[in-house]
């Protein structure tokens, strides 16, 4: 058997070195619980970023690939295929969308979203001969790592050496109406927002933002993008993140946990938006892939009649209290602030997480950053009372003892 290390030297041999992994090289998971190369045992409290939402080794999501396995795996989209439409009618029978274009990532997800509004205003601005391309995103978002998404992404160090970003993006602070307004013009495609910032550091927006960004797109006519790839598919408690707000965008992003393991992104808006994808406007080869469908529906299914998005809004409220708790105990000596909704969370820590994160994944919890200063839980939405508690508990002990 190889060690931790030996995996980790072979790694670093072979592969880009764009990524800096932890020290553990991880074999097998169950549930919420994932086992290291040397058959040590974490409990997972970041779930792959967001992602793992139903845990490791899902019993109904191996069925859902294995029975799909047995019969299907890749054709295109030069032929129909059902499992595609199988998700498509369950995300539209459960969201404002009754459109859904399939990719495989967030990014894939947002370059259609942004993609789809220039050219929804292309097609219209060929009959009134007017021009809109621009962008209106917010600092401290992420949106992708492809250039048009890293164009929105609000982190400029993600730019550096990518330069020139994809012209006509503009970037206001977040929760800042007012500097939307002034951005706003009659060269303005869309908005894109995340409806509580999860890279930038789990930044919930102010009260009313997310109506008040409605209200400007309705008055200037553009398109508003929700990207709900990480805090979508019952992450904050509801199915989407944006139901809390009552307010709908025009456009939906999916990733992450909507295959729960399984890479899937998706474009979910209306048939009158959506008309502006013709054929050859738009393409990927791997979307819609009847494998990845299969699973993802299996993920709705078990989130809205397995019970998981109850189970996951009643975690959501025992995690955070548990935060409150710690961060009332320790004072603002090391805890600054506890963000977030349902199961994202984020302490802002006045202190470097990196630490933390070691020293937890030491006592066996894995937990990750937020931006520069926060640190973030997202574990699956399968987890129980005792691991949550087991997570606070070491969580607890962790900052307790660090300088
Ligand atoms: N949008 C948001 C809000 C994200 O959090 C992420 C990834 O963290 C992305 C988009 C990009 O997703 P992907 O890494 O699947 O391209």
């Amino acid at each position: 058997m190889s060690s931790n290390a030996e995996i980790a030297s072979r790694g670093a041999a072979v592969l880009v070195g764009n990524y800096a992994p932890q020290p553990i090289a991880l074999v097998r998971g169950e549930g919420c619980w994932l086992y290291d190369a040397e058959d040590n045992r974490f409990l997972d409290l970041m779930g792959g970023i967001a992602t793992a939402a139903l845990g490791h080794a899902n019993p109904k999501l191996r069925r859902a690939l294995e029975d799909q396995a047995a019969k299907l795996w890749h054709v295109s989209n030069l032929y129909t295929t059902e499992p595609q439409i199988q998700l498509a009618e369950r995300l539209t029978a459960n969201s404002f969308a009754d459109a859904i274009y399939f990719c495989n990532s967030g990014a894939e997800a947002n370059e259609a979203a942004l993609k789809l509004a220039r050219r929804h205003h292309h097609d219209r601005g060929a009959k009134s001969g007017k021009e809109r391309f621009e962008i209106i995103a917010f600092e401290g978002a992420f949106h992708g790592r492809s250039l048009f998404t890293l164009s929105a992404t609000g982190t400029p160090a993600y730019w550096k050496g990518f330069e020139p970003l994809v012209p006509g993006i503009h970037h206001a602070p977040w929760g800042d109406l007012d500097a939307v307004r002034q951005l706003l013009s009659k060269k303005t495609a869309a908005i894109i927002v995340e409806p509580i910032q999860g890279e930038g550091g789990i930044r919930t927006p102010p009260p009313s933002f997310l109506a008040g960004l409605r209200s400007l797109a309705d008055e200037n006519g553009c398109l508003l993008i929700f990207d709900e790839v990480q805090v979508g598919m019952g992450r904050t408690g509801t199915l989407f993140a944006h139901e809390q707000e009552g307010v709908t965008p025009d456009v939906m992003t999916l990733a992450k946990a909507l295959g729960g393991g399984i890479p899937i992104g998706a474009m979910c808006t209306t048939r009158e938006l959506a008309a502006a994808l013709v054929p050859g406007t738009h393409a990927s080869t791997f979307g819609g892939n009847p494998l990845a469908c299969a699973v993802a529906s299996a993920v709705v299914d078990e989130l809205i009649e397995g019970g998981v998005l109850d189970h996951a809004k009643s975690m959501g409220e025992r995690l955070g209290q548990g935060l409150d708790a710690i961060a009332a105990e320790l004072g603002s000596e090391k805890v600054v602030e506890t963000r977030g909704r349902g199961l994202l969370r984020g302490l802002r820590l006045a202190m470097p997480p990196g630490g933390i994160i070691d020293a937890c994944r030491e006592r066996g919890v894995l937990v990750i950053s937020a931006g520069a200063d926060v640190l973030r839980l997202a574990p699956p939405l399968v987890i129980s009372t005792e691991e949550v508690d087991y997570g606070l508990a070491v969580l607890r002990e962790v900052l307790l003892e660090a300088d």
